[in-house]
């Protein structure tokens, strides 16, 4: 991570959008599957703002948005309601937001992120339920997506449940920022509450940044937009310290204002002056009831919450003996936590297995560009074939053959065994004589050398016991074929 310098303290806050997991829309029955369909297809007089017609609250998006708030340590409302958040712009077909604006569904919790080591509480001020707008697309002749003569509209995504997650300004750089919302994007997932795709748009982060006044209060205020990944986040909040402190030296004053990041560029630019809360002139929205959630619902959310990251994290290091560094590569995603149990489970030694899960799984992985759930090994296939490494009936470097033909060809751990030429088992006793007696023949000047003395650092000798063990496909224990080298020749 690159550490950004500023002669002046650092006050970042964020605003993360998570699109929920629902099938449905916040308000109507019109799916929420809304990429790649045509536009305009996903839509309802409802959503479309029709007169007449009549928003109905997703039962599911009030449960995920409090189970989210649960992971976030906050205080689930037993009453909480929607305002209108006017503002005109043709993603809207309404010309206002539904919002939860004076009571969101959850208030005041935290989440704990670490920068090298060092833990650190980012508080949450609160979790508000929100439904999506639509989208603008511009297009041109050419199929570039700017300078277009003329705008088009899809209201597919409008209306889509969001839960907007708003920190206090408790992060003081980049690399904070950015570990907040890997650790935000972890709990979503654990949660179930949201894919947590940046790329798609299911997370999307605004950030506030300041840098403070030399007498320690807080300077103005500038909001980002339009970051796309973890990467972007930090290089525009890197961006913007520099331009605020090259600002301050020369003695201008920080706008209040909403900047765009252009990823391309690496710059921020002047969108617009940031609004604030009376531009938008909120007033409640009467034509839905306020969300009730009685304290035995609460319970029985809590009741439902599934081990939360830090859980697990505890866990694997207290029951598998493993360390920080793995336990987190192990646990970043359920999925591989998941699978890693299911090896463990199976039989397999716990930290040979957590090996083998982090390193060579995850390498196969990469190179056949698949993901853990559609991983074609299955965890008790893991599990017999570490036990082999470990029972030293297999070598390492087979056991990486056999699971590379595993992954590709999702053939039996037998057959991918034969297929790699190895025998299941050890060679020991006279079969490992025969071949290194088959070695030490074809080898004869090499033999000479070390009998007769010459090989004072043992290089020859090491040369023919690899000769051994490939002879074997490393079938045969390294130690052991070693002795039965120095056997034969006599030392
Ligand atoms: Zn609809």
């Amino acid at each position: 991570m690159s550490a950004v310098k500023s002669k002046r303290p650092i006050v970042i806050g964020l605003e993360v959008h998570l699109q929920l997991n629902t099938s449905t829309k916040l308000f109507c029955s019109c799916s929420t599957d809304y990429i790649g369909k045509t536009p305009n297809t996903n839509v309802c007089p409802v959503c479309l703002a029709i007169p007449g017609t009549l928003p109905i609250i997703n039962d599911r998006a009030v449960a995920l948005g409090s189970r989210m708030g649960l992971g976030l340590h906050c205080v689930i409302q037993n009453y909480s309601n929607f305002h209108r958040k006017n503002y005109f712009y043709p993603d809207l077909p309404k010309a206002y937001q539904i919002t939860q604006y004076e009571l969101p569904i959850a208030t005041g919790g935290y989440i704990d992120i670490e920068i090298d080591g060092v833990p650190k509480r980012v508080k949450i001020d609160h979790l508000h339920l929100e439904e999506d707008a639509g989208k603008l697309v511009h297009p041109t002749a050419d199929g570039r997506l700017t300078g277009a003569a003329y705008s088009l509209v899809d209201y597919n995504r409008g209306g889509v449940p969001l839960s907007e997650i708003v920190s206090e300004p408790d992060m003081s750089s980049p690399a904070e920022a950015r570990e907040y919302v890997v650790r935000l994007r972890q709990l979503a997932r654990y949660l179930d509450v949201s894919d947590g795709e940046m790329e798609s748009g299911s997370l999307r982060v605004d950030a506030n940044i300041s840098l403070s006044n030399a007498d320690g209060s807080l300077g103005t205020r500038v909001e980002i937009k339009n970051m796309n990944s973890l990467k972007s986040i930090e290089r525009a909040l890197e961006y913007e310290i520099s331009r605020q402190n090259k600002s301050l030296d020369t003695g201008n004053r920080i706008v209040q204002e909403t900047r765009l990041w252009d990823d391309a560029e690496g710059v921020t630019r002047s969108m617009r002056n940031k609004e604030t809360a009376s531009d938008y002139r909120y007033y409640p929205e009467m034509d839905l009831a306020p969300i009730v959630i009685t304290d035995d619902e609460i319970e029985k959310f809590k009741s439902g919450m599934p081990e939360l990251p830090w859980e697990k994290r505890e866990r694997f290091a207290r029951d598998f003996g493993l360390s920080k560094e793995e336990v987190a590569i192990l646990t970043d995603q359920k999925e591989l936590a998941k699978y890693y149990e299911d090896v463990v489970s199976a039989g397999a030694p716990p930290a040979r297995a957590a090996n083998w899960v982090r390193m060579e799984v995850q390498r196969v992985l990469h190179e056949i560009g698949c993901t853990i759930t559609n991983f074609k090994v299955s965890p008790s296939a893991l599990a017999e074939l570490v036990k082999k490494i470990e029972n030293k009936d297999l070598s390492s470097t087979v056991a990486k053959e056999v699971l590379d033909t595993l992954a590709r060809e999702g053939i039996s751990l037998e057959d991918a065994i034969k297929r790699s030429g190895a025998s299941s088992s050890r060679l020991t006793g006279d079969a490992l004589n025969e071949v290194v007696s088959k070695v030490a023949s074809a080898n004869p000047d090499v033999v000479e050398v070390i009998k007769s003395g010459q090989d004072k650092k043992g290089g020859k000798l090491k040369f023919l016991q690899g000769l051994v063990m490939k002879e074997t496909r490393g079938q045969a224990d390294a130690g052991e074929a070693m002795a039965a080298l120095s056997k034969k020749l006599g030392l």
